[in-house]
């Protein structure tokens, strides 16, 4: 190689010129330089790739079946394991994209693609906001996901109860929502907060060694985000790093007077029990139910009548369900408050454990170029 560096500088010795770098590396594409500059893309960021998986995956698992480089999902479905693909791999995963029934495997550039150390850095150190922000699950109440529960009521008053009195039918149909169903309504609202913690909220609260939880879930990926980060390094800069050892994280939130779990989890856990029943119950008249009791002819008595109460008790259902999500979307609603206090101080143990993986990082890098 500098045999050949000194012919060609040589000859431009000899016409009077500077020999340019750029010239002598096209001119011996695959004898100039190392691997790494030989595989420099054009725009100076290295090439570096990462997998792509479209929509028509079907699933068959060839690839997650034979290439580390690719993960399955809940599904079948395949997905990529890490945001790069190394260029050792490229030649692997290339072969696969040939062997994909379904056409739906491609390579694009990755990311953590950079023209220099600098630009690297600041991509890793920020990547840590994103795997929190894309692990965040959607904590929106909506009442008419939840099931309606409580006892069964007499809805028409049939045999029982019937009546000459048309008034009286519809007094007795309203006393009988008012004494007997009514009394219900903080309990169904319960009921319904409870299934929505179980549904939402126990991904927060379930700290100890449940691997679906938020903060298990969010160490994995980021995790995941720092080995493609390590990877990338090394493709790039040339580096050595030990992956295995610089993905390692495992950040819990942390713990409080309630032993493992601490005061906003507690809160959580036993959301029913704190004020939002008893709030949104309150907002519920009785009273504005008594026009919805319907008087119907007995069939089972002549000249006399029957209540029903379907239709009143449709409009609880409804006015339970509205009232409770308008209150848990609500500025007053504590959900998103609880779960901040959870979530904030969880960050910025996150925020610390990734400046001290970069300080890590950054002292393997070469010495950063503007
Ligand atoms: S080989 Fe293709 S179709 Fe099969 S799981 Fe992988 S991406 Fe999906």
């Amino acid at each position: 190689m500098d045999s050949i560096n000194n012919i060609m500088n040589n000859f431009y010795k000899s016409l009077g010129e500077a020999a340019p770098q750029k010239t002598l590396n096209d001119a011996f594409p695959s004898v100039t330089g190392s691997i790494a500059e030989e595989e420099k893309a054009s725009d100076g960021t290295n090439g570096l790739k990462r997998i792509c998986i479209n929509e028509n995956c079907s699933a068959c698992g060839i690839c997650y079946g034979s290439s580390e480089h690719f993960a399955a999902l809940a599904d079948g479905k395949a997905a990529n394991k890490y945001k790069v693909l190394p260029q050792k791999a490229i030649k692997e995963v290339e072969g696969i994209i040939e062997m994909c029934p379904s056409n739906a495997i491609s390579l694009a550039d990755s990311e953590y693609a950079s023209e220099n150390v600098s630009q690297f850095l600041e991509k890793a150190k920020e990547a840590y906001k994103k795997v929190i922000e894309d692990t965040l699950p959607n904590v929106e109440f909506n009442g008419n996901n939840y099931e309606i529960k409580c006892p069964d009521f007499n809805l028409r008053s049939d045999r029982r109860g019937v009546s000459k009195s048309y008034d009286r039918t519809d007094r007795d149909g309203f006393r009988y929502f008012k004494n007997s169903v009514f009394p219900y309504t903080k309990q169904i609202i319960q009921n319904m907060l409870i299934d929505y913690k179980t549904s939402t909220l126990s991904t927060f609260y379930n700290i100890k060694n449940d691997p679906n939880n938020f903060y298990n879930q969010t160490n994995e990926k980021l995790s995941a985000e720092l080995a493609s980060i390590a990877m990338a390094a090394k493709d790039l800069f040339d580096i050595e790093i030990d992956i295995e050892k610089f993905q390692e994280l495992s950040i819990q939130p942390q713990t409080g007077i309630k032993g493992l779990k601490d005061i906003y989890s507690y809160r959580l856990e036993h959301l029913e029990e704190i004020y939002i029943a008893d709030t949104v119950a309150n907002e519920i008249d009785v009273d504005g139910y008594q026009y919805y009791v319907e008087i119907e002819d007995s069939p089972y008595a002549n000249d006399k009548y029957t209540w029903c109460i379907l239709e009143l008790v449709r409009e609880w259902y409804k006015d339970i369900r509205r009232e409770l999500t308008f209150y848990m979307n609500s500025y007053d609603s504590p959900i998103h408050e609880i779960i901040n206090d959870m979530k904030l101080p969880y960050e910025g143990q996150v925020k610390s454990a990734w400046e001290d993986k970069m300080t890590v990082l950054s002292k393997l890098l070469p010495t950063k170029t503007a």
